[in-house]
């Protein structure tokens, strides 16, 4: 083989690598990829998984496996609690009731609270909101009915956690306790009953970890996606992704009314020693893309 016909094998090699690398390349990040992932993302943006339209808009096309996606923030995990003992709360929540922190996050403090976090109902002082507001997020609440209660239907052994003031999801001695399904512990008070009733005994700790999401409203008033709401209690769902069919009510149907998408944690005084603790609220984004 001569010379000059190796040079031309070197050149002819190095095209077909630079045309191959380059034909890779494009098939990476070709036009026609990229078009297919944003029609997908564009119909997750108008689809029911996503009612509130809230995703952020893309920016970027994220390849699969692509390092220079920003990192999830390290969170310090709690710890759960048990039915003897309350858990703790995450380092990135922020904690409305809380070992030392007394009635501070609340808008009166008639209710009582020992140095150990635990806040009992004192009856007739009247509901407790949170001072912030919050709007879609995760909240934890673990609750407990004194061991010698007498819990009768509604009556005895009631409370409530409301978001945005409006929305409750029940609180009630439910083991045992015979009521009306859509008022048992864990329930969308008077629109859904709880999946099924894990509910300790009296005497003993309960928690719920709920995953809300606020509805949204149009510009006319007109509800542009309902509100909802995830349930876990003691570690087994109760409600999955259940729709609020409007502002909760007693007695009537719900209906909805609009109104700001934040609001504030209410604790219901429905004349019952309840107890609380371990309260905290996570403020959820909207959700991240795929790609
Ligand atoms: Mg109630």
């Amino acid at each position: 083989m001569s010379l000059r016909c190796s040079q031309k094998s070197v050149v002819g090699f190095a095209a077909l690598g630079v045309f191959g690398l380059l034909a890779f390349t494009a098939n990476r990040d070709s036009p026609k990829e990229a078009t297919e992932v944003g029609q997908i993302h564009q119909a997750m943006m108008d689809s029911a998984s996503n009612p509130q339209g809230v995703l952020p808009t893309r920016s970027k096309v994220w390849p699969v496996h692509d390092m220079k996606r920003p990192q999830p923030s390290m969170v310090e995990p709690g710890t759960t609690g048990t039915g003897s003992t309350p858990g703790t709360a995450p380092s990135d929540a922020t904690v409305l009731l809380g070992p030392g922190s007394g009635m501070g996050a609340w808008d009166h403090d008639r209710w009582t609270v020992g140095a150990d976090g635990v806040m009992q109902v004192k009856s007739g002082t009247g509901d407790v909101r949170s001072k912030d507001s919050f709007g879609d997020c995760q909240l934890h609440i673990e609750w407990m009915i004194p061991a010698d209660r007498d819990c009768n239907g509604q009556g005895g052994c009631n409370s409530g956690v409301f978001f945005l003031d409006k929305y409750e999801v029940q609180i009630l001695g439910s083991n045992p306790n015979q009521t009306y399904p859509d008022g048992q512990a864990g329930a969308m008070y008077a629109q859904y009953p709880p999946l099924v009733n894990p509910c300790r005994p009296n005497g003993e700790w309960n928690e719920y970890d709920i995953i809300f999401t606020s509805p949204r409203f149009n510009e006319d008033g007109s509800l542009k996606s309902p509100g909802t709401a995830t349930v876990i209690f003691n570690g087994v769902v109760v409600q999955n992704h259940s729709t609020f069919m409007g502002v909760t009510s007693h007695g009537s149907k719900a209906t909805y009314k609009k109104h700001s998408p934040e609001g504030q944690i209410r604790l219901q005084d429905h004349g019952d020693p309840i107890s609380f603790a371990n309260i905290w609220v996570r403020p959820l984004q909207p959700k991240t893309l795929a790609w």
